[in-house]
């Protein structure tokens, strides 16, 4: 039956006209048309919840060239996906970066590009992500305190991050998103405080229930659980806010702040389950395309790609039947032992 699928699907590539074909379907009527790409494992930062401190990255022959990571672009781009988010690691340590940026920005089909940061680099490079087509840019910050700001990053540095911000917001990005992974007894009295600082520069805010992605030391994730409904309850306290019908294509949902222009957005992937509206597939930098974010179901790209080098009909093919084995949900549970290895930077989150 999947192999009958599979084929009748190729066919169907071959009669569809090339503009948003809507090609990737998977066995639930979930279109897929959004993908994540990481194109670095390594980062400048190593924060609690998302890495052990000593990190072995991987080596450079395992990973996808720049030139690869645009082929994948453009055959996603062809099958139908229209928003493209570069990720990490940490995106903007991986040199030639831009370029690769520039030259998905210049596929036709594509709708969105856009990139999530730490920050780290923006001061210097966020001009240069505007004139490569970025229009709109999520950066993580998680506290206002430089001790927690160590803490939690345990090699980043808070002014740095914000004067990378300062710097986003000079370049005129369309929109600009801090993304916060809430931790319970490290970062949660801050809620208010981050809020206030999205409010008062102009910027929307995304809060995040931390997810059981690798393993990792001096941190316990079962612990540091704190509820997106804990969070709004904190938030009561000091601002209203009103349900927002808008969608981003993302898990959020969206909350404007009342008498203000931003909008606080809640990821809840323990609190309130949103896979049965997933649109997304990710790609790591290994070439591996992840179906599911909270399960290890993949397909080897990379292996497709250097066995049948230029061969777009046989790459899209692959990735038309990888959807078949796109899950219904992720089974992530914060209070026991991860089943997923992988690291969030490895993953693309
Ligand atoms: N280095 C960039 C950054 O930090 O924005 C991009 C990659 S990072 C993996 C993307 C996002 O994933 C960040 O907002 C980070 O806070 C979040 N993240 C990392 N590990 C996570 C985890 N275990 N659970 C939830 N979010 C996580
Ligand atoms: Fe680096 Fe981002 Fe992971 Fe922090 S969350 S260690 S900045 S990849």
């Amino acid at each position: 039956m999947l192999i009958l699928t599979a084929y009748f699907l190729s066919l169907i590539i071959m009669i569809m006209p090339a503009a948003h074909p809507k090609l990737l379907i998977d066995r639930f009527g979930r279109t897929v048309d959004y993908l994540r790409i990481s194109i670095t494992d390594r980062c400048d930062f190593r924060c609690v919840y998302c890495m052990a401190e000593d990190m072995t990255f991987l080596p450079r022959e395992q990973i996808l060239t720049l030139e690869e990571i645009h082929t994948l672009a453009k055959a996603f781009a062809e099958l139908g996906v229209t928003k493209i988010r570069i990720t990490g690691g940490e995106p903007l340590v991986r040199k030639g970066a831009l370029e690769l940026l520039e030259n998905i920005g210049r596929i036709e089909s594509l709708q969105e590009l856009v990139i999530t940061t730490n920050g780290s680099q923006l001061e210097t490079m966020a001009m240069d992500l505007k004139a490569a087509g970025i229009k709109r840019i999520n950066i993580s910050l998680d506290t206002l305190d430089d001790d927690k700001f160590k803490a939690i990053t345990r090699t980043g540095n808070l002014q740095q991050v914000l004067r990378g911000i300062q710097a986003a917001k000079r370049a005129g990005f369309e929109r600009i998103k801090i993304n916060t992974v809430v931790l319970k007894n490290q970062n949660h009295l801050e809620v208010c405080n981050l809020v206030q600082y999205a409010v008062d520069n102009g910027l929307d805010i995304s809060f995040i229930e931390e997810m059981p992605l690798g393993i990792v030391d001096q941190h316990d994730r079962s612990s540091a659980y704190y509820s997106s409904d804990l969070i709004k309850q904190d938030l009561a306290q000091q601002f209203s806010l009103v349900a927002s019908l808008e969608k981003t294509g993302g898990p959020s949902n969206y909350f404007k702040v009342n008498g203000t222009s931003s909008r606080v957005g809640f990821i809840s992937p323990h609190s309130d389950n949103f896979c049965s509206t997933c649109n997304r597939v990710r790609l790591t930098v290994e070439g591996r395309l992840l179906l599911c974010l909270g399960n290890e179901h993949s397909v080897d790209l990379k292996a497709v790609l250097r066995a049948h080098p230029g061969n777009m009909a046989i790459l899209k093919q692959t990735i038309i039947e990888a959807m078949l084995i796109k899950p219904e949900k992720h089974e992530f549970n914060v209070h026991e032992q991860p089943v997923i290895l992988r690291y969030m930077n490895m993953t693309g989150g």
